[in-house]
């Protein structure tokens, strides 16, 4: 079963498609104050469903990259606000939707506004529940067709299942907007916040498929597509670098290797991370990544080696 986003996300960015000319939009949170002052660029006010902390990179980048040149977020009541931790996180979600513009645009598309300016003029206000109407929807002819248009808002990130509902909602909705907005595959994605991570298993993999079991969000692949081959494949959409897959790997194969590039996040087919044949342990019988002249599998050369070493305390 398939729920409807409950964030405020549909609301806001329907709502701005609705006000017409907005070069200049402008964000504010249901409990601002004074939102209808404000710098004189603006185009056009929103005030959100609730706080402005509901709103993930993905939806400034769909804002931006739907009509409006410059986005500004409105923080200048946060340090009186009673929910009060929030500022942070809207900072990091305004701090990494800057670096991403940075590497192709200008990074000045979306800015936190902090303080209350000299100059400040009244402007009027959309509520996202309740978006300008147009003539159309007010005569009713097109109603059916705006309601559609509406709930199409992300539609594709919302609507996934079963095996392409990769990831929480967030980073469908990113996946989604990064997708139709850039066209520079090869971008690689440098911006903090995002849980986003290239990973690499060097040779000394040795095919336990540990890590791919242990993945929450079935990132990683382990696969024997004959009983003598392996491969490890790596979904960049679904990993949220956690970093649990490094910390069980034995023998250290798996490393961060910096950030994915845009393509990398789209692929629709896993990466594969390592692939190669697979031999029978000499001595216990299980399988494990041929290595010329090892004939013992991992743990059974670790007991040859230490014949007293599942009996040690762990360091
Ligand atoms: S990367 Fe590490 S945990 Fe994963 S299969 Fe290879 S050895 Fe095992
Ligand atoms: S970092 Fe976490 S989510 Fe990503 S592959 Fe490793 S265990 Fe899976």
């Amino acid at each position: 079963m398939c729920f409807p986003a409950m964030d405020g996300v549909a609301d806001l960015v329907n709502c701005a498609g609705k006000t017409g000319a907005r070069d200049v939009l402008e964000l504010a949170c249901a409990l601002h104050p004074a939102p209808q002052l404000g710098p004189v660029e603006t185009n056009a006010v929103i005030r959100a469903n609730g706080c402005l902390v509901a709103f993930g990179a993905s939806t400034l980048l769909r804002l931006l990259t739907s009509g409006t040149t410059r986005l500004i977020v409105r923080l200048d009541a946060c340090s009186e606000c009673r929910i009060g931790k929030a500022l942070p996180h809207i900072e990091q979600t305004v701090a990494t939707v800057r670096e991403l513009f940075a590497q192709s645009e200008n990074a000045n598309s979306v800015v936190a506004l902090t303080a209350p300016a000299n100059g400040w003029q009244v402007r009027s206000v959309y509520e996202a529940k309740n978006p300008p109407v147009s003539r159309r929807e007010m005569f009713g002819v097109f109603s059916l067709e705006s309601k559609r248009l509406a709930s199409r808002a992300f539609a594709n990130a919302e609507s996934q299942t079963g095996e392409t509902k990769r990831g929480p909602r967030e980073r469908r909705r990113l996946i989604s907007v990064l997708g139709s907005a850039s066209s520079n595959r090869s971008m690689q994605l440098q911006a903090q916040g995002l849980a986003l991570v290239r990973l690499i298993a060097d040779d000394k993999c040795t095919a336990c498929g540990t890590c791919a079991r242990i993945c929450p969000n079935g990132a990683l692949q382990f696969t024997t597509p004959t009983r003598d081959s392996y491969r490890l494949a790596f979904v960049t959409a679904a990993c949220m670098d956690c970093g649990v897959c490094a910390s069980v790997c034995k023998p250290h194969a798996l490393q961060r290797d910096g950030m994915p590039t845009l393509a990398e996040l789209l692929a629709q087919e896993p990466i594969t991370l390592r692939a190669g044949s697979l031999c029978a342990c000499d001595k216990c019988g299980a399988r494990f990544a041929s290595v010329a002249e090892t004939r013992l599998c991992p743990i059974c050369a670790l007991r040859k080696a230490d014949p007293f070493v599942s009996r040690r305390t762990p360091a």
